[in-house]
């Protein structure tokens, strides 16, 4: 069996294309959704990932701006021009990449933005809301990942989904996502005892690890739906996931590359949420 490749790249491009009549009508009556990222220090990857925002949002005609801070930065300064944007109406998104240098205080930073501008939905508050099954604002990788099952007619309810990594940033939204939609959900770390036990009966498998090719065919229940949502730099300089591609894809019956899988769909669910904050101010004040 070969499995079907879920194909991030052509869905966010499609997703992106819809999004750009929204920004028009927001553009037109006076809401034109913005979007400003903070970047503190030069770490090159951040660079790349700040810079491939900034112009993801201009090219669908919203605003966006990049802020950046010399690593050497006192966390006062950052949170007053935190405080400056959570005041600016013309300002729906506020992003601060990270990771943040380490004399930075990072769950500080992120609860100082305001929670109707956290378009990355690390807030407390989003947090909270999405564990209670009524987000506002979904951090973008797993929203990318539940709009590709959505894409793929995946039906989650009753299904067995493990994900392997329970970090803020992925694993453990996307177990709620899982949770939220039906799924029963088993979120593996790395003291996990005997992986391949879990990984091995998941219809819906993700992984986010942060180690190349981790995952491999043995370890996938054949017709699984496997989701890559690692990003590795090989030696060679090229991206590759945490999956072993070659030989998940002999087993498993969807799966996502690396690249053009997930990677492409996190940028485009920033942008969705951003438009969701300017739509929701618009009609505040409608
Ligand atoms: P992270 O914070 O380092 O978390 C990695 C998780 O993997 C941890 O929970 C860790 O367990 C778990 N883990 C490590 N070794 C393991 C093992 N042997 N068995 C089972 N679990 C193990 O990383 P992250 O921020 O979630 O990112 C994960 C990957 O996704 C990275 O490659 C990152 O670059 C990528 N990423 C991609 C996107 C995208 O847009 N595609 C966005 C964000 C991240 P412990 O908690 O026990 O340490």
């Amino acid at each position: 069996m070969t499995a079907q490749i879920i194909d991030g790249k052509a869905l966010a491009e499609e997703l992106r294309q819809g999004f750009k009549a929204r920004v028009e009508a927001l553009t037109a009556k006076g809401h034109k959704p913005g979007l400003v990222v903070i970047l503190v220090g030069a770490d090159p990857a951040s660079e790349v990932y700040v810079r491939n925002k900034v112009n993801g949002c201009l090219a669908i005609g919203m605003h966006s701006e990049k802020i950046t801070y010399d690593a050497t930065v006192d966390q006062v300064t950052v949170l007053n021009k935190i405080a400056e944007l959570n005041a600016d109406p013309n300002i729906h998104g506020i992003l601060v990449q990270l990771p943040l240098p380490k004399h930075f205080d990072e769950e500080a930073v992120l609860e100082a933005i305001a929670a109707d501008k956290d378009v990355d939905g690390f807030h407390a508050e989003n947090v909270g809301a999405l564990a209670q099954g009524n987000p506002r604002f979904i951090p973008c990788t797993p929203y990318g990942v539940m709009k590709m099952f959505e894409k793929g007619n995946v039906d989650l309810t009753g299904k067995e989904a493990v994900v392997i990594g329970r970090s803020n940033i992925v694993g453990k939204p996307m177990a709620l996502l899982l949770i939220n939609a039906g799924a029963t959900v088993t979120v593996c770390n790395s003291r996990t005892k005997d992986l391949k036990f879990h990984t091995s009966r998941a219809d819906i498998l993700v992984a986010a690890v942060g180690k190349p090719k981790f995952v491999t065919g043995d370890m996938v229940k054949p017709g699984a739906v496997v989701i890559d949502v690692g990003i590795n730099r090989l030696p060679d300089g090229k991206l590759c996931g945490d999956v072993d591609f070659a030989s998940c894809l002999e087993v498993a019956g969807q799966i996502t590359p690396v690249p053009g899988g997930v990677g492409p769909m996190t940028i485009t669910m920033l942008l969705a949420n951003t438009i969701e904050a300017a739509e929701r101010k618009a009609a505040l004040a409608d």
